[in-house]
């Protein structure tokens, strides 16, 4: 039989804080623990926030908490091809429409229906689902918007999606959602309405490039954070529409501040890095992160 294989897939774009030192060390122990192999993969899609200084702190911080991975290691900004052509593949079913609306019309939208006493629907991460004007833009009228420059996203059409999948699909969870949700477990991705799959300046976004890349490096073991829980949804629908293999899912607690909120890379004092420099050592930072 062969080995599973479990990732961790930061994306360079801050230091790598408590929270990621977790995970990491959660899903390389999951692994040993398994005798899978164990992957690390660069989420560097977004060229403009992203930067290489930050991917070799990253091999840094994980070295020095003792994490070993295969080598080479997959970086997303190489495999744009790849996630053209899966892309392409929903776009010829029909699933994919090029979307005009920018933020602040979406906000303007959002706010007049609110205003009107109309509540609109949020997504799990609590922004407004897409209004869909442009489902039904004639194919000519988007490729000339195209063709003059217009910045768009590519979204999925969710109701053609869901009925092409024959209904929302389920996935083995190994760990806990929020909620508590463990074993076999249903999925709602309705509740994020179109989402986006790409955009005109980066041709991916990070629902798509991270199923293909599951599927393309054979992925058996998803360890990550209760953050990324529903996102799950939209990666089991996009695996069954691409006929893509479905890992099982270990979604872990979140390391959280005093005050109870996410860690985010933005807070220096609990990046890896200044720890390091303050004198911490790889056993200090598995006590604070309670993995003693
Ligand atoms: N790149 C994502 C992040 O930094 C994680 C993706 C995943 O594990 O699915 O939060």
């Amino acid at each position: 039989m062969s080995r599973p294989v479990f990732r961790f897939a930061p994306s360079p774009n801050g230091e790598l804080h408590l929270g990621h030192a977790y995970s990491a060390l959660v899903d390389y122990e999951a692994a040993q623990a398994a005798d899978g192999r164990f992957l690390l993969r660069i989420e560097d899609i977004d060229v403009t926030r992203c930067r290489p200084d930050y991917v070799e702190r990253i091999f840094e911080d994980l070295a020095w908490l003792g994490i070993r991975w295969e080598e080479p290691v997959r970086r997303q900004s190489e495999h744009f091809q790849d996630y053209r052509a899966a892309l392409g593949i929903l776009q010829d079913r029909g699933l994919v429409y090029p979307a005009f609306l920018s933020r602040g019309e979406i906000r303007a939208r959002v706010e007049a229906a609110e205003a009107a006493g109309r509540p609109w629907s949020r997504d799990p991460d609590g922004a407004p689902l897409y209004p869909g004007d442009d489902r039904a833009m004639e194919p000519d009228r988007a490729a000339a918007l195209i063709t003059a420059g217009r910045p768009f996203a590519y979204r999925l059409r969710m109701a053609e999606a869901l009925a092409t999948a024959g209904g929302p699909p389920v996935f083995r969870e190994h760990g806990s959602g929020p909620a508590g949700e463990t074993g076999v477990v249903a999925t709602d991705p309705a509740r994020w309405g179109d989402v986006i799959l790409a955009r005109r300046e980066i041709p991916t976004s990070y629902h798509l490039s991270v199923v293909v890349d599951d599927a393309a490096q054979g992925v058996t073991h998803v360890v990550r954070g209760q953050d990324l829980f529903h996102a799950t949804s939209v990666h089991r629908l996009l695996q069954v529409l691409l006929g893509l293999p479905a890992p099982v899912y270990r979604h872990h607690r979140l390391i959280v501040d005093e005050n109870g909120r996410k860690l985010s890379k933005s807070q220096r004092d609990t990046s890896l890095r200044a720890l390091r420099e303050a004198g911490a050592r790889p056993e200090d930072i598995r006590r604070m992160v309670g993995l003693a």
